[in-house]
Formats: structure tokens, sequence, C-alpha cells
């Protein structure tokens, strides 16, 4: 070993003699590659210590049987650096027409060519870029080669698992097993939902939510739970640093609810003084709000209620008219003082022309109707809570859009499950709880 890195220096060093001066970057690049090569034989011999992993000729297979020996054979793992070769011994059980292979088992290599510190990696690039970017910075950055495809298996394999913990979590939860442990005053809990889109045959028989025609999307619900301890100077609310956490799928609400809901015990509101739920206009929204947090105050994102407005001005007055402008100041105005049964008025006294633009009013009427009472914004403000603006918004973007959104994405169900479950672990801070409670396991 010594006398390999001896040569490498050598050889370095000729190379810099010949050039007449250090290529610092390609040196660094020549010994990083080296020094993966040979790390990677420590890990081989250190790998194949045991001789192969024998526990003798028959070993339970795990399903109730006796898996016999066969014989040794290698396996060729890709690790962080470099490719090893591994020897392990293999049984097969007959009942189960399968091999056991308890080395594998024991190293974390189950049915995967990948070691766990690579699988690590390529579900981390995979969660925040898109498969091929994280091919390529895999390689610019570790070292680490493979293809764009096993980026994209890996990543959502670690995504499904990761979706298994928080399953089991959600038992425990909803099942009242889980101990909340610190009291926090105001817990809130915003509520979105947002266009994820899909390959072809996910929205099959799906009616389109705009134009007539086939859906191209289909919609990811998404939960961000974060608390609030004290109001500012001016009495406006902080936000606790780092308290946000997020859960999110593509899922009916009524299994969205049972997800949001076992997150907020998660995050303590058996013991919170109160509880905020902060979403659009979505029904389904206040549905899941009224089952699992009753006694909740319910206040529509200031931000969804200001963009009606400003569509609906714009659909009455034309976009960039300034009687358009000035109709949504004075809206804006009154809905920001809480003053909904103005806002009402106010549309009820519109009088455009044009049956579809009059339907559009009588549709913004009806929502600022059927939510007035969560829109009662001096008042919320009053008491030192947040009314949103963008919070509900801003998590849609941070959990799905800046990654699932990216021009020329189409996605499965099952893939953009997985990498949603994969970005709410690792933007709620829990990846590495992941990564300890799986070696625990
Ligand atoms: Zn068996």
């Amino acid at each position: 070993m010594a006398q390999e890195i001896a040569r490498l220096v050598a050889r370095v060093l000729q190379d810099g003699q010949r050039l007449g001066h250090l290529d610092l970057e390609a040196s660094e690049m020549a010994l990083r590659a080296a020094m993966h090569q040979l790390g990677g034989r420590v890990l081989e011999q250190l790998l194949n210590a045991d001789g192969g992993g024998y526990r003798g000729a028959r070993i339970p297979c795990g399903h109730g049987h006796h898996a016999e020996f066969v014989d040794h054979r290698r396996k060729q793992v890709l690790t962080v650096l470099a490719p090893v070769a591994v020897q392990r011994a293999y049984y097969h059980c007959a009942p189960c027409a399968g091999g056991v292979v308890p080395k594998d088992q024991e190293l974390d290599i189950v049915g995967t060519a990948f070691s766990p510190g690579v699988r690590r990696m390529l579900g981390r690039v995979g969660g925040q870029e898109a498969f091929a970017a994280g091919r390529r910075d895999l390689a610019e950055l570790a070292g680490v080669r493979v293809t764009t495809k096993a980026v994209e298996r890996v990543a959502e394999a670690l995504g499904a698992q990761v979706e298994a913990v928080a399953s089991a979590e959600r038992t425990a939860a909803l099942t009242g097993k889980v101990i909340t442990l610190k009291a926090v005053p105001r817990v809130y809990i915003a509520i979105d939902g947002t266009g994820v889109p899909m390959v072809p045959h996910e929205t099959d028989g799906r009616q389109g939510k705009e134009e007539a025609g086939k859906a191209k999307t289909r919609e990811a619900k998404l939960g961000c739970v974060f608390t609030q301890t004290s109001v500012d100077e001016q009495g406006r609310p902080v936000r606790d640093e780092d308290s946000s956490t997020y859960v999110g799928a593509i899922e009916p609400a009524e299994a969205f609810g049972r997800r949001i809901y076992a997150e907020a015990v998660r995050r303590g509101i058996p013991r919170a003084a109160q509880v905020i739920v902060l979403g659009d206009g979505a029904p389904w929204i206040w549905g899941i709000a009224e089952e699992h947090f009753p006694g909740a105050i319910q206040i529509v994102d200031l931000y969804h209620a200001r963009e009606h407005l400003a569509d609906l001005s714009k659909l009455v007055y034309g976009p960039g008219s300034a009687a358009s402008k000035r109709w949504t100041t004075a809206r804006r105005k009154e809905l920001d003082a809480g003053d909904v049964e103005r806002v009402v008025a106010a549309m009820g006294r519109l009088r455009p022309r044009g049956a579809e633009v009059q339907k559009a009013v009588r549709r913004g009427r009806g929502y600022f109707e059927t939510n007035a009472k969560r829109m009662r914004y001096a008042r919320f403000r009053s008491q030192g809570l947040f009314v949103g603006s963008g919070v509900v918004e801003a998590a849609c973007k941070t959990v799905v859009g800046f990654r699932l959104k990216q021009s020329g994405m189409r996605w499965t169900v099952r893939g953009a499950n997985a990498i949603i479950a994969l970005r709410c672990a690792d933007l709620s801070g829990r990846w590495e709880e992941f990564w300890e409670a799986r070696s625990a396991g």
C-alpha cells in the first residue's frame, strides 16, 4: 500500500516536472482518483476478511425453512471509494425457491449493487435536482460514476423507505402512542395543493381543470407545520426558527388528513395552546380542519385571498387597466381590515358584460362569502397571528415546484410520491434521523 502511494506521488511529481509547473487541478484530480482506488482496495480486504461469511451448512431462511449452503459467490458493489468485489456465502431455500445471502443483509446490500454510502448520495442528489443533473454532480463532486437511471431508481427506492417509516409513525400517532414532550404556544398547520405534471397513463379518465379534455397533472397535497412563540416589537408574529416541517403526497384528502394530523401530533398539538389552520379556499382543506383539528382557528392565507381579488378585477376591467388597479386597491384595503362584507358588496355592484365573466364574479362572491369568517385579518393580526401571505405558497414551491415541476418533467404517482417523501424528510431536517433509524434497524 505504502509503495503504491509512493509510486503515485512520484508520477504526479514527474508530470509536474515534464510540464515545468505543477498543474494543481490535474494533480488533485489524479490523486483523488488514486486515493479512491486505494481506499477501495482497503475496503475490499476488510469486506473479505471473513472469508465469505460462511454460517454452516444450513441456516434459517427467514420464512420458517432451512436454506442449504451452495457456494461462495462474488458480487461487484459500487462504494463511494471504488467498485469492490465481495465474496459471500450463498444459500438456497428450496421451498422459497430463492437465494439467501446473510452477508448481504449484514452489509445492507440485499438486491442492490450500490453500497449504503452510494445509495445515500444517490438519494441526496435525486431529491435535490433532476436525475441527470444529480448524476453529473455525483461524478464531479464525489468521483462516483453511475447512470441517470440508477439515480432515479435508488432515489425512488429510498423515498419509498422514508414513506414506510413515516407510515409507521402515522400509525403510532393515530393510536395515541406518541408522547408530546414539549409544550408550544402556537402550532400552525398550512395546507395546500399543487399540480404535478404526469405521464399520460396516470391521468387516464381524469378531467382537466382548465380547458376541456384530459388532465395533465395530478394534485399533490402538502402540509407545513410550524410554531410561533413570540411577536416582534410591532406585535407581528415571529415564526420559530427552523420550526417548519413538511409532509405531502399525491393522495385522496382522507389519506392526507391522517398524514397531516400525525405530523401535527408529532409536532406537539396535543400540548399546544392554540392551533391555527392556514389554507387557500379549497373545501377539502377545511374538511380536514373540521375533522382533525376541531376548535382550530381557520384562516384563508391572505395571499390567496388577494390573488382572487386581482384575478377577478383583471377579468372584469381588463388586465393592467387603471380601473382594475383602483378596484383591486380598494378591495385589498377592505380585505386587510377583515371587512369581507364590503368586499362582497363591491362585487355585487359589478355589472360585467358576458356570461363567462358574470359567472366568475358569482364564483368570486361565493368564495368570499363562504370564507368570510376565515378572513377577519385585522382581528387575527391584533391577536398576533400569522395570516399567511405566501406561507402556504412557499411550502408548495419548496417541496414540489422547484424539484418536480421543471420543464419537460413527467412523473408517475409512485415516482413523484417517493421524491416528495425524500424532500419532506430533508426539508424537515430529518434526513440524518432516517439514516440512523435505518442502521439501527
Ligand atoms: Zn424459505
